[in-house]
């Protein structure tokens, strides 16, 4: 698609090779895909490099909360609509292998649950391009590279604490594709790069994403394993992913 000659990456501010990137990422969505998607320019090097991790992401994001009514429903949606059951299965073996069992004191007693060791820095890189992308979207004019982002996993299933917090009462809220994703956003009025974005996919993967300038430095308040998740059996969650093996 051509793009104007003031048009940059918005990842690494390339002018040449330009494409149209989707935000969030298209390939979230199952088909029909939603019409109000944002489009930044970004350079072909780094929209190939984020395919790859866009993939990671969606399979790792919904196996967060398959045990999750909202989560089963959206695997089934998106994730078997959007990947090819061969790559859903490379996927989910490559998570299989780290994924082992943890019992979550809740109110409401004790509960089997299971503790994922994702690849964190992916899904970090991920949640940072997301956030970039809503920047760049809505103020071309920032500078995001040297912006600081700090990632926080919203556990839904330890607490109620985007419920209880107010954010989503006194953010910004916008959404796309019928509850897969959905984000709460609030910035400083004097400064656009400083703010927090809660990214919520499929109705119960929830991060937070703070930002202000610094030297584009990325930290992650729960790394390398990412949470203790959605409860359920094991039998359940051996049954959800031999589901994609076949
Ligand atoms: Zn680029």
């Amino acid at each position: 698609m051509p793009s104007d000659a003031t048009d940059k990456c918005f990842l690494c501010g390339s002018t040449e090779n330009l494409t149209r990137d989707h935000i969030p990422p298209k390939g979230l969505f199952p088909k029909p895909r939603p019409s109000n998607l944002y489009t930044v320019p970004c350079c072909e090097p780094c929209n190939n490099g984020a395919s790859k991790e866009d993939e990671y992401f969606r399979v790792a994001a919904s196996c967060l909360i398959n045990a999750h009514p909202t989560g089963k429903a959206s695997f089934e949606r998106v994730v078997e609509s959007t990947l090819p059951s061969r790559r859903i299965a490379k996927q989910i073996a490559k998570l299989r292998d780290n994924v082992e069992p943890v019992t979550l004191r809740t109110p409401d007693g004790d509960i089997e649950a299971r503790r994922h060791l994702f690849d964190a820095s992916m899904i970090c890189r991920v949640l940072v391009r997301i956030t970039k992308g809503f920047l760049a979207a809505s103020h071309p004019e920032l500078d995001t590279s040297n912006l600081d982002f700090e990632i926080t996993h919203i556990d839904q299933f330890r607490t109620n604490s985007l419920a209880e917090s107010g954010i989503p009462e006194h953010f910004t809220q916008w959404g796309a594709g019928n509850g897969v994703y959905e984000q709460y956003r609030a910035a400083s009025a004097e400064d656009y790069g400083r703010g927090m974005m809660v990214h919520v996919f499929y109705g119960a993967a929830v991060w937070m994403v703070r930002y202000q300038s610094g030297t584009g430095l990325m930290t992650s308040s729960q790394h390398p394993g990412w949470s203790e998740s959605a409860p359920g059996s094991p039998a359940d969650i051996k049954n959800s992913l031999n589901k994609c093996k076949s």
